[in-house]
């Protein structure tokens, strides 16, 4: 028996990068995936893909907003009634608007905090219901390295090391009703996120993977099945004695990175 068979399972930001990996470790391991993401389109695109790509998976593409209380009721409310119920939610859609504070407008703060704090926040109270009726919900919110600082992320950092708090926060409220809440913080992953990061600083790609590389212990970068592995872990039973933490998945990175 798999570790989520008879489960179903959301992610957001699914139609590619981290939450794609996610979702098909998920389906591989027998869940019911949906992928949640802006555009239904590209969502539909990765389940197709994904139903290819494992044998015997079921999955459906939804497209809804994160950081639109409307829209992710409604998504969430098409999950329960086309695959039966929700078990497991991954909170992992994300936006980067990366500027030094004098040139950080309100509009990009706004952007990027309703997208990671207010759409866990959304997503996680509209899943809730359905989790305490159940006795029975796993949580896993994507936090960041960059929630330790990082310079030109002061919007970004400061959603992801809120995303932290968030996630202690439920651990305590939830716990009582057979909740676990948990996040994942990734170091450096090559996916589209970083790819764009690349050409904003006008660098190569390979080569700036290779220097992301060479600042960590393991000597390489991340990958999405990388990620995917630790949230599977936080999302299964063999986890239930863990919550409200944060697991960092980055190549020990951050080692020694304190005072
Ligand atoms: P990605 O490749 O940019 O994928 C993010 C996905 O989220 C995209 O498909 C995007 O859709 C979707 N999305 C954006 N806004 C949304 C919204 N309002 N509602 C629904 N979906 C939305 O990112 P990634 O690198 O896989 O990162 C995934 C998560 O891990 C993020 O939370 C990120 O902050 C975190 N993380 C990543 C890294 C890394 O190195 N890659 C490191 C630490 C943490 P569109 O394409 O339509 O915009």
């Amino acid at each position: 028996m798999a570790r989520f068979d008879g489960r179903i399972a959301v992610v957001t930001g699914a139609a590619r990068g981290i939450g794609f990996g996610t979702a098909t470790r998920f389906a591989e391991e027998g869940a019911a995936v949906a992928i949640l993401d802006l555009a239904q389109e590209s969502a539909d695109d990765a389940a197709a893909r994904l139903v290819e790509s494992v044998p015997g998976a079921r999955a459906i593409g939804v497209g809804a907003d994160v950081s639109n209380a409307a829209s992710v009721d409604a998504a969430v409310a098409r999950v329960v009634e086309e695959l039966g119920g929700i078990h497991v939610l991954v909170n992992n859609a994300g936006i980067t608007r990366d500027n030094l504070l004098f040139k950080l407008t309100e509009e990009d703060w706004d952007l990027v905090m309703g997208v990671h704090l207010k759409g866990a926040f959304l997503m996680t109270k509209a899943a809730q219901k359905h989790f305490v009726e159940q006795r029975y919900g796993k949580v896993v919110n994507l936090s960041s390295i960059s929630s330790l600082g990082n310079r030109g992320q002061a919007n970004y950092s400061a959603a992801k090391m809120g995303i932290q708090g968030f996630t202690r926060t439920l651990g305590i409220e939830l716990g009582p009703f057979g909740i676990n809440v948990n996040a994942v913080a990734p170091g450096f992953i090559a996916t589209e996120m970083t790819d764009a990061t690349a050409a904003r600083l006008n660098m190569d790609v390979e080569e700036f993977r290779a220097l992301n590389a060479q600042s960590n212990p393991v000597r390489r970068v991340g990958f999405p099945a990388d990620i995917a592995a630790a949230v599977a872990f936080l999302a299964s039973d063999e986890a239930s004695y863990i919550t409200g933490q944060t697991l960092y998945v980055d190549g020990g990175g951050t080692l020694g990175s304190g005072m």
